[in-house]
């Protein structure tokens, strides 16, 4: 019945605006009434009558700056306000409509009718509702009006007055993030973002440190992450999103059993205060018992039409048999090559068949495209076809398409990467048994194997450390010219796991080798591993070396709160050398573990303020 109400209010509220936009005069909107309206509410002329004037007077009209000219409400003797010349309580007034006429329905239909200028000038007129900004936001958006939805989502929250805003506006803070995500608005999501956490309803608070916290994390930003999530704790010390950013917090750090210990915690201190469902229950329980593997299913069930291939793959790849041999040969002057076997180059072909992107060229890691909008074409065609990971071109084009999607989270490392790690290390131990020689880049089809290899190094650095860090050792063994410039990763995966000499030793390339590409972190990681091992005097010169390749880098690693907030869209590798971009990224990416070696950033500072720089490089 209701629902009957609904759909039939909307049908006429929308012909009636139609209407009221050919002149704004409420006599046009009478007489349209009287003559059309009763088609559109069952043939009722005096629904049809009753309904105008309540709908005119909520009507934004643009002749007015978008006010309303809302009618005086009649006596019950007085004459109808529907002009039909009757007493009030022998029309409208004797009329009662099946359901209630919400006050922002002629504003929210507006907003999805007006365009370009109109729009905007109706939405600077802060007139609008904000509950008819809500849902015409969600609806734009639901629609694929991305501009749209942009321009009246962000006046819902650009008002100031957060006290006004309703309580579902949490999805529509939600997906307004995502559309400046999107369409790479990267500086107004910062400020969204900053405006909420300062002065936002503390509903939206959580829901911004979250993001923020998982910025971060995307990033690789772990101490700005931990920044967030300790500020979150002091805004809201009793929500349960506290407990899931703190386990995400605390894999990415590598400390699985603190996050079992934390979860713990949560649950107990949050089910003492029993304002939790039942199922936010469960989750924390699941959380303590199970930390990585808690996040992994809930990542998959947010994944919705992927969840059941992905579950499959997850299955596929624990019972996969072992892959057949490579044919690896030794080439000139000791060199190690791969090339590619006929059946192997038809595995691939059937693969393309369904996979729609190819490795990037040149570049060490990363597609040329993003294969995962297709990805329930694929991903099932794979889990029916695992002879397809045969060949090494196909495992190289799912690692690198998982790793795109899963590579920063570290829960999904035991499932999906370790073991495709142990199909390409059979295979690596192969080629090393061929005998003494270096696996080049160039030659041959071993780019193949290097590229791949890269891929899940990274994509278990956070998940899987001691796996990842095996598999770099490896890769640098078979590859001493660090094409793949692993030589900084293995560096700080041994500071990370505090085995500091050998830190130190692999912060050396091979004599008569250059620093490389990584220049700036191998030296930063040697002086960190050399203050740690006591040998301070030597520290001091990796210190001065390092400042000449960058100038911005070690007074960038000391600073507590320097600019940006973010680090910027620039992915690795279009940093220029020497710049403060350059220096901000390896702040990034070392901050935490200096922050936590005791004293290492007070002696970095003595340093610094005694050797005041004398212009640099
Ligand atoms: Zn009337």
């Amino acid at each position: 019945m209701l629902a009957v109400w609904v759909e039939q209010l909307l049908g006429y509220a929308s012909g009636a605006l139609k209407v009221i936009r050919r002149d704004e005069r409420y006599p046009t909107l009478v007489a349209w009434a009287r003559e059309e309206g009763p088609s559109l509410v069952g043939g009722k002329l005096p629904m049809a009558q009753a309904l105008a004037p309540e709908l005119w007077s909520q009507t934004p009209l643009e002749r007015l700056d978008f006010a309303a000219e809302p009618l005086a409400r009649p006596g019950r003797n007085e004459p109808c306000w529907c002009d039909s010349g009757r007493k009030t309580k022998q029309c409208c007034g004797a009329v009662r409509l099946p359901g209630p006429v919400p006050g922002h329905l002629m504003w929210m239909l507006s907003l999805r009718e007006w365009k370009g200028d109109t729009l905007k000038a109706a939405l600077a007129s802060g007139r609008a509702p904000a509950q008819a900004l809500l849902e015409a936001g969600l609806i734009a958006a639901e629609t694929g009006q991305r501009g749209r939805a942009q321009q009246i989502l962000e006046s819902l929250f650009e008002r100031g007055d957060w006290s006004r805003l309703p309580e579902q506006a949490e999805p529509a803070f939600e997906i307004l993030l995502d559309l400046y995500q999107e369409r790479g608005f990267t500086r107004k999501r910062e400020a969204l973002l900053d405006a909420v956490l300062d002065q936002g309803p503390l509903f939206l608070r959580g829901v911004a440190l979250e993001r923020l916290c998982l910025m971060h994390l995307d990033a690789d930003d772990l101490d700005s992450a931990r920044a967030a999530f300790v500020r979150a704790q002091q805004a809201l010390p009793d929500s349960p999103t506290l407990a899931y950013i703190e386990a995400m917090l605390l894999l990415h750090e590598g400390h699985e059993q603190e996050a079992a210990e934390r979860a713990r915690f949560w649950f107990r201190r949050l089910a003492r205060q029993g304002e939790l469902d039942p199922d936010q229950l469960q989750f924390l329980a699941d959380l303590a018992d199970n930390p990585g593997a808690t996040l992994a299913e809930q990542l998959l069930n947010a994944e919705e039409d992927l969840a059941g291939p992905l579950a499959s793959l997850q299955a596929l790849l624990e019972v996969l048999p072992t892959a057949p041999k490579l044919q690896v040969s030794g080439g000139a002057e000791g060199r190690l090559e791969y090339r590619q076997s006929e059946r192997e180059a038809s595995l691939l072909a059937a693969w393309r068949d369904h996979f729609p992107v190819e490795a990037a060229g040149d570049a060490s890691l990363g597609l040329e495209g993003d294969p995962w909008p297709v990805a329930g074409e694929w991903l099932p065609e794979l889990c029916a076809h695992p002879e397809w990971l045969d060949a090494p071109a196909v495992v190289e084009g799912l690692v690198l398409a998982l790793t795109t999607r899963f590579g920063s989270l570290p829960w999904m490392a035991p499932s999906l990467f370790v073991p495709l790690a142990e199909r390409l290390e059979r295979w690596l131990e192969q080629v090393a048994a061929e005998g003494p020689g270096a696996l080049v880049w160039e030659d041959a089809d071993n780019a193949l194997l290097l590229r791949t290899g890269l891929a899940l190094v990274v994509g278990m650095e956070r998940g899987a450390r001691q796996r990842s860090r095996q598999l770099a050792e490896r890769l640098l063994a078979l590859d001493d010219h660090d094409s793949l410039g692993l030589r900084e990763l293995v560096l700080d995966q041994l500071l990370r796991d505090g085995r500091d000499a050998e830190a130190l030793a692999v912060s050396h390339p091979p004599a008569g080798e250059p620093l490389g590409e990584g220049a700036l972190g191998l030296l930063l990681g040697r002086a960190l591993a050399l203050y740690r091992l006591g040998r301070q005097e030597e520290g001091v010169e990796a210190l001065a070396e390092a400042r000449q390749h960058n100038g911005h880098a070690l007074a960038l690693l000391c600073a507590e709160t320097p600019r940006p907030g973010f680090p910027s869209g620039a992915g690795e590798g279009d940093v220029e050398p020497g710049s403060r971009a350059e220096a901000w990224q390896y702040r990034t990416l070392m901050r935490d573990q200096w922050r936590t070696t005791p004293g290492a950033l007070a002696w970095l500072q003595a340093w610094l303020e005694a050797n005041p720089e004398r212009a640099a490089r």
